[in-house]
């Protein structure tokens, strides 16, 4: 005989079974956020290579990717529908505004961001500096259209989904996954302008890897980032102007003077070797630093550290060492700086930090 007490615990075992095995079920949520980029792009066949970016909308990417539903619920917007190439100010500050929201939501566990390759690392490198998150944010992209013979967008959104929907994925910053690589924002570049493998971290290698769905993660991405990052464009209705100018044989200061003269309140220099440049083209940005422009040295080099006061005495001409951020990264840091009046000493800390 089974007495009443017995019947209700057997009946709150049951709830108990049912809830967790509803629990065990219950796919995380991540948000989808459309930028365009070739990911969203469309040519007239499936072997030309001309096609235009930004043509295929958010709930078209979604559900050309069905496969995706097994690994989170999943909802689009579109914060924008334009070739990378195009990225600008306005978008970074509305993506980064609705992120910032977003995380904050007890039903978002991550979020994607589709994008183009061409300046992916500079507005993952953006977020990476301004999220207050360490939910997962991914982006991803794709050097073919949509449209194309072997399109490598599908798989990158799958991927991108699982790691954005993988609890181990918080806390790395923000991260970008292409062709089965997982990249940490601080480290990746584009180094192709057609190969599907065109990213690479070339100074501190991979955060980790994704093969369908299946991740494994190597190590935590170098620099501070995210929740840990002073950064902020709350209230920030504009950034400050930062022009990059390529040093190359025979340069001399007019692009540095006339990147002043358009308002430039910081330089990058694209050096050749470790950060070097012209005798002449030294002496105007020193002009320059003097004045109070802001100037780094990075390198045109695609691998290498630019350390200070090597063939340069950065001491003496006023000017702040790029460490292992090349020339885009180094804008995209120097921008975010000059949101605040510091000293030279330290900026020179944020660029050692970030
Ligand atoms: N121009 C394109 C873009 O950056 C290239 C790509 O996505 O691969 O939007």
């Amino acid at each position: 005989m089974i007495d009443k007490k017995q019947l209700s615990l057997a009946g709150m075992l049951a709830i108990f079974l049912a809830v967790s095995a509803l629990a065990a079920d219950k796919l995380p949520n991540v948000v989808v956020l459309a930028t365009g980029g070739t990911i969203a792009g469309a040519a007239a066949s499936d072997v030309q290579a001309a096609y235009t970016s930004g043509q295929v909308g958010v709930e078209q990417l979604l559900a050309a990717v069905p496969q995706a539903k097994k690994l989170a619920v999943m909802r689009g917007e579109q914060i924008a529908n334009i070739g990378s190439q195009d990225m600008n100010d306005e978008v970074w500050l509305k993506l980064a505004r609705r992120i910032n929201e977003l995380v904050q939501m007890s039903d978002v566990d991550g979020i994607v961001i589709t994008h183009g390759t061409d300046t992916i690392e500079e507005s993952a490198y953006f977020l990476n500096l301004v999220v207050k998150s360490k939910k997962p944010v991914v982006l991803t992209a794709a050097m073919r259209p949509s449209t194309a013979l072997s399109a490598d967008g599908p798989l990158n959104f799958f991927n991108a989904v699982a790691v954005a929907a993988s609890k181990d994925a918080a806390g790395r910053g923000v991260l970008v996954v292409a062709n089965d690589w997982i990249h940490g924002a601080a480290s990746l570049t584009k180094t192709s302008t057609t190969a599907v493998q065109t990213f690479m971290s070339p100074l501190s290698g991979l955060v980790g890897t994704v093969a369908y769905g299946k991740i494994e993660y190597n190590r935590q991405p170098l620099g501070k980032h995210t929740s840990e990052s002073e950064f902020s464009v709350e209230g920030v209705t504009a950034l400050p102007r930062v022009d990059i100018i390529m040093a190359h044989e025979n340069m001399d200061g007019a692009l540095i003077d006339a990147a002043v003269a358009a308002g430039a309140k910081g330089l990058v220099i694209a050096g050749v070797g470790n950060g070097n440049l012209t005798k002449a083209a030294v002496d105007a940005l020193a002009a320059q630093a003097k004045k109070g422009i802001v100037c780094v040295r990075a390198s045109r080099v695609t691998v290498g550290r630019v350390e200070r006061n090597v063939e340069l005495d950065d001491d003496k001409l006023g000017f702040v060492a790029s460490m292992d951020k090349n020339p885009q990264k180094s804008r995209v840091l120097l921008r975010l700086a000059l949101l605040k009046n510091r000293p030279l000493a330290d900026i020179q800390r944020i660029f050692t930090e970030y």
